[in-house]
């Protein structure tokens, strides 16, 4: 197979490089990118990287003209999140409100919840948090409990979530309630975290500062109108709203950069003479090349309209594996750097530990592969 950018893609990737360039602070890698995308700090400096985009037109280029996108193509789309990844995520969480909370709005919100929400995504101004998972339920979703009960014109909150990434800085949540008692009556509600009844607190853990919250609702009221779409039609929404997500992170893009940083170090030290540790640097680039190219077929089935299929599955299994076996690397060859010696190893392996948790388990993978792939049985 013959694979090469076309000309235009190339100008556009050059285009958000100069974006990248011009836009981070010269202490980027030194100070914001070892304290992790969520933390405070980086949260609040995506409000000028994501308004500095948004001028320069990349922030939200994929979007249809009448939101104030460029009706770019899916592999511009893909090749601005690689160029984030590759540069620590500099759009902090607004990465979710421009890949899939603003699709989801342009498709299924009010018209004053559009009027309301998109312009202000688009101008890279708003923090957004995700409220899906509680204690009990992640894999297994459709088991929250969090509840919004009608009272007349307004729903009343009560319950709490959990791993709230980006919750602290957040302006709103995008938050998954049940408004009935049959195991997918879910609605979803546009909740500004000023509401009363809500709190905020953060627990420690491997990831550093800000991706661990929870948040408590206590009878917190939301009117009507924050509710999107039609009463328990959440499911539903929620289950395309993650279809624009199949893709996934492009880990092989900031693993291979990975790679290099710590060949270098290895390298200074004088050890990468060792063929063993040679020939364990080349396996990573293979697998994690061999992980880009899945990639890019999930992304050209996008660009041909072709319908999901396991393909997209395999993809992340390929670069999770990639991902665990560079971890396995830094852990047996530079252990030292895992311990301050060297910031941007370990926040790499910090942020990494729980790759194969977030967005669809390693395992929700490998399950998905053997039943709808496979069709081998369950059980
Ligand atoms: C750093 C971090 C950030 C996060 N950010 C957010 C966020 O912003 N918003 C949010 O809503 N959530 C967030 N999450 C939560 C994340 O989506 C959940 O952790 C994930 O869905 C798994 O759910 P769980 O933790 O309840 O584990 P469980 O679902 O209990 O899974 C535990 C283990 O059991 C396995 N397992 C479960 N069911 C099956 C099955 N049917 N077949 C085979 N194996 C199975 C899983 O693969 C896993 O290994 C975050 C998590 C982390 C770690």
């Amino acid at each position: 197979m013959e694979f090469g950018w076309t000309a235009q893609q190339q100008k556009y990737r050059e285009r958000v490089q100069q974006a990248l360039k011009d836009l981070l602070p010269d202490d980027w890698y030194s100070k914001y990118v070892p304290e992790s995308y969520a933390s405070d700090a980086n949260i609040a400096y995506s409000r000028i990287f994501c308004a500095g985009l948004a001028d320069r037109g990349l922030l939200v280029s994929h979007w249809p003209r009448a939101y104030g996108g460029e009706e770019s193509e899916d592999w511009e789309q893909f090749i601005l999140a690689e160029e984030m990844k590759g540069a620590g995520e500099p759009r902090g969480g607004q990465y979710m409100n421009v890949n899939w909370i603003g699709p989801t709005l342009m498709r299924y919100g009010s018209p004053a919840q559009q009027a309301e929400h998109l312009p202000r995504m688009a101008r890279g101004d708003t923090v957004w948090c995700q409220g899906f998972s509680e204690p009990g339920a992640g894999t297994d979703l459709a088991a929250l409990r969090t509840k919004a009960e009608r009272r007349g014109d307004h729903y009343v909150i009560n319950g709490s979530k959990i791993w709230t990434s980006y919750a602290r800085q957040a302006d709103f949540c995008f938050l998954l309630a049940r408004t009935g008692a049959g195991r997918k009556e879910i609605s979803i509600f546009l909740v500004p975290m000023t509401t009363p009844g809500i709190t905020v607190t953060s627990f420690p853990g491997l990831t550093k500062d800000g991706h661990l919250n929870e948040v408590f609702f206590t009878d917190v009221e939301v009117p009507e109108s924050a509710r999107v779409g039609e009463e328990g039609a959440g499911w539903q929404i929620i289950t395309h709203a993650l279809s624009f997500e199949r893709v996934g992170v492009p880990r092989y893009h900031v693993g291979l950069e990975i790679i290099s940083l710590a060949t270098e170090v290895l390298k200074a030290e004088g050890r990468y003479d060792d063929p063993v540790i040679q020939s364990r640097a080349g396996m990573l680039v293979a697998n994690f090349e061999a992980a880009r190219l899945l990639t890019y077929r999930v992304v050209d089935q996008r660009v041909k309209r072709e319908p999901p299929n396991t393909i997209s599955n395999v993809a992340r299994i390929a670069s999770l594996s990639a991902v665990n076996d560079l971890m396995n690397f830094l852990m047996d060859f530079l252990p030292d750097c895992l311990c301050g010696g060297h910031p941007l190893l370990e926040e790499y392996y910090r942020i990494n530990v729980p790759a194969g948790i977030t967005a669809g388990t390693y395992e929700l993978q490998l399950d998905l592969i053997a039943t709808r792939g496979l069709e081998l049985p369950r059980g």
